[in-house]
């Protein structure tokens, strides 16, 4: 047996642990054990791939190789060790750019070793034609997700502002890109030239900053599953190119689920698919401009206290900023404390809150608040008419009545938490500042609705004394 045939071996059953990790990552109570199984994966799929190099290669090769493996090893145990919750959309979408990158390196690097490497082929007929069309298509996709990836990064970091870039045009810029790259393929499949390939590469460059750059605040839960998505067909596109069945499998397991994963986001935020992933096509500039909502009240930590304590029914919707305050055990010690007189509590969770799919549901887990209370927005939505008092800790866009009643809002038709229905609201927020979308929030300026300044955890402990 060859070590080629053991490796070959190991990659089935590593593609099948990946499969097990989908599977055991979709339900709550499995999710440890499709990590395991990601785990498991990757450490079989690694030990087949350095086995076979060290068969195959140079010496010199192969310490490059453990020396490369070693550092990104440290610095990724590094990052991930010492990121915070709220920092890691941000971190996803670095490591999204590095799939790219190197997608757009294999690409360059079958390139040189055929197309310019003359006469020194194993292809030869369709063969080699096919293997133009990889090298191309997989620098196009990894160069889109690669800068795609940084915008991402950087608007997810507040590096950049969140807000859509609307040049003129935008959307026959995007066409135009697609076009070249359509007529650039057929060229290069022709006659593979190294002009050529450069200007694909700074076309897909090009392009992948401009898509992501177009899409709003809003949006960009959506942009973060589709370049993920991107990142999987990238990777499948170098598996092409090296011959790897591993790697196309697993970039197709993981530009699929992706791909779903976006879709179901679009219709969890009444958005169109295709406009999304097309870069916002078809999307209008918003016309809201700076409305006079009136005042707002203030509140103080004894009055909610007070509030709370002779109401019937709470509903507490979270949001970003009781991740950034890591406001969640208070939350769930007063939660605690009103069951215990007797207050029906729950929660309403918007499925963007936060700043990636899940996260409130995650940290309500940590703080141990019982699953039977926490609500989908779904569940939730038709029952805050009944309600006598909603806390908003540290949400603001998924609790924005513009987006259910001002047409010309960024986040017009997006489906929000309708708090306002509530007999009482009041807000957890450190200031009058806008939430991710960058949107003023009408909420804060209706009569039942207060507003308790100061960072959350503070505040919701301050509530908790005054009871
Ligand atoms: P928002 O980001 O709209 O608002 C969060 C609010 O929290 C801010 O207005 C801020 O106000 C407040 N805040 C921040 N820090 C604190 C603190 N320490 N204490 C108290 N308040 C604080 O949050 P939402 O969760 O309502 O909405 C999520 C947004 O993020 C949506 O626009 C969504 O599209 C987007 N998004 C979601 C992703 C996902 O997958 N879930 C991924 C990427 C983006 P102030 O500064 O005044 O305190």
């Amino acid at each position: 047996m060859t070590a080629q045939s053991i490796a070959d071996a190991a990659y089935i059953i590593a593609a099948l642990l990946f499969i097990l990790t989908l599977a055991g990552l979709s339900k709550h109570e499995t999710s440890r054990q499709g990590i395991v199984f990601g785990i498991a994966g990757m450490a079989v799929a690694l030990a087949a791939t350095v086995g076979v190099a060290v068969q195959n290669a140079a010496a010199i090769a192969v310490t490059l190789l453990f020396v490369a493996v070693a550092c990104g090893a440290v610095i990724g145990l590094w990052r991930a060790r010492i990121v915070e919750m709220t920092g890691m959309p941000e971190l996803i979408a670095l490591l999204h750019s590095f799939v790219g990158l190197a997608a757009v390196l294999v690409g360059w690097d079958g390139f040189f070793s055929v197309e310019n490497n003359a006469g020194q082929t194993e292809f030869a007929g369709s063969l080699l034609h096919i293997h133009h069309a990889e090298v191309f298509i997989g620098v196009f996709i990894g160069g889109v997700t690669f800068t795609g990836s940084i915008v991402a990064n950087l608007k997810l970091s507040g590096r950049m502002k969140s807000a859509p870039l609307m040049l003129p045009g935008k959307n026959y810029l995007n066409l135009g890109a697609l076009a070249a790259f359509g007529i650039l393929t057929g060229v290069f499949v022709g006659s593979p030239d190294l002009g050529l390939l450069i200007a694909v590469t700074l076309v897909a460059l090009a392009l992948g900053w401009h898509l992501v750059a177009s899409i709003g605040g809003g949006d960009m839960p959506v942009v973060v599953s589709m370049l993920n998505s991107y990142s999987g067909w990238a990777a499948a596109a170098s598996g092409f190119l090296l011959n790897n069945n591993l790697l196309i499998v697993t970039g197709a397991l993981v530009g699929s689920s992706g791909a779903y994963l976006s879709y179901i986001m679009c219709q969890a935020m009444n958005r169109s698919f295709i406009s999304v992933i097309a870069g916002g096509f078809g999307m209008e500039a918003p016309t809201s401009s700076d409305t006079d909502y009136g005042d707002y009240r203030e509140v103080n930590a004894t009055e909610v206290a007070a509030l709370l304590t002779n109401a019937k029914s709470v509903v507490i919707t979270p949001g970003y900023g009781m991740a950034v305050a890591q406001a969640q055990y208070p939350v769930a010690e007063l939660t605690q404390k009103l069951r215990d007189r007797g207050v029906d509590v729950r929660f309403g969770i918007h499925p963007v809150a936060g700043r990636l799919p899940g996260h409130m549901n995650v940290l309500l887990a940590e703080a141990k608040v019982p699953y039977d209370i926490v609500l989908e927005m779904d569940e939730i939505n038709d029952d805050f008419a009944d309600t006598s008092v909603v806390l908003v800790i540290g949400a603001n866009d998924t609790v924005n009545p513009a987006a259910a009643e001002d047409p010309g809002s960024p986040i017009a038709g997006m489906p929000v938490l309708r708090v306002w229905e509530a007999a009482d609201v009041v807000v957890f927020k450190r200031s009058m500042a806008a939430g991710y979308a960058g949107v003023q929030n009408p909420l804060f300026f209706r009569d039942n609705a207060q507003m308790l300044f100061g960072d959350a955890k503070s505040m919701v402990e301050e509530v908790l004394r005054a009871i």
